[in-house]
């Protein structure tokens, strides 16, 4: 199994480091034929308005969205999770636009920057999920398609939609691989 990681910018080294703990192959992604033979590609965190606008210099925003749409499993993270959003609460900063939920940015307030939470997440076993937030985004609105993985605070922070998967925490910055193996056995394995 080849797993892209968008690489432009964030903490791209740490998904590979997850994924490649799995047992995948991993490939940093910078350039659009990087996205050539892919099985998936991961979004890490980072900035988001940085994020759509190297996306954009790099010609990979397209090619990215065309994939996807054609059946490219997704996995977002944090900054991820904003560009796979269809909308942002009070922007018009442009995403990849693949899921049909609503985002906000920053949501869990400036002061309280970053901060780790036992999550509820019992489709992961029994173990509670140590989430790490870091300027996290969360989510405000879903479709009927979206599936509400897991919640903080009664704020959504974990979702998905059929292929694509996002989590407002960093899966990668813990030892935790429930998630990443989620995303590589239950929803790529699938897919191809
Ligand atoms: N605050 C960032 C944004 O809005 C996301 C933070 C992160 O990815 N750790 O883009």
């Amino acid at each position: 199994m080849l797993i892209g990681v968008l690489a432009l910018q964030g903490a791209f080294r740490e998904h590979q480091w997850s994924l490649e703990k799995c047992g995948a192959q991993t490939r940093q992604v910078r350039k659009p034929r990087e996205l050539d033979g892919l099985d998936a590609l991961v979004i890490p965190g980072g900035e988001s308005t940085t994020m759509g606008k190297l996306l954009k210099d790099f010609d990979l925003m397209e090619p990215i969205k065309k994939l996807a749409r054609a059946g490219m499993p997704v996995f977002g993270t944090c900054a991820g999770l904003i560009m796979l959003a269809k909308h942002i609460r009070n922007s018009t900063q442009e995403t990849l636009a693949l899921m049909d939920i609503e985002v906000e940015r920053n949501a869990f307030g400036r002061q309280v920057d970053s901060f780790e939470v036992d999550l509820h997440m019992p489709w992961l076993g029994k173990t509670p999920y140590r989430a790490v937030f870091i300027r996290a985004p969360y989510i405000t609105r879903v479709d009927n398609e979206v599936e509400v993985l897991a919640r903080f605070n009664e704020k959504i922070v974990c979702a998905r939609q059929g292929r694509f998967l996002v989590a407002a925490f960093h899966p990668e910055l813990t030892d935790d691989l429930r998630l990443h193996r989620f995303f590589l056995n239950k929803i790529v394995n699938e897919q191809i």
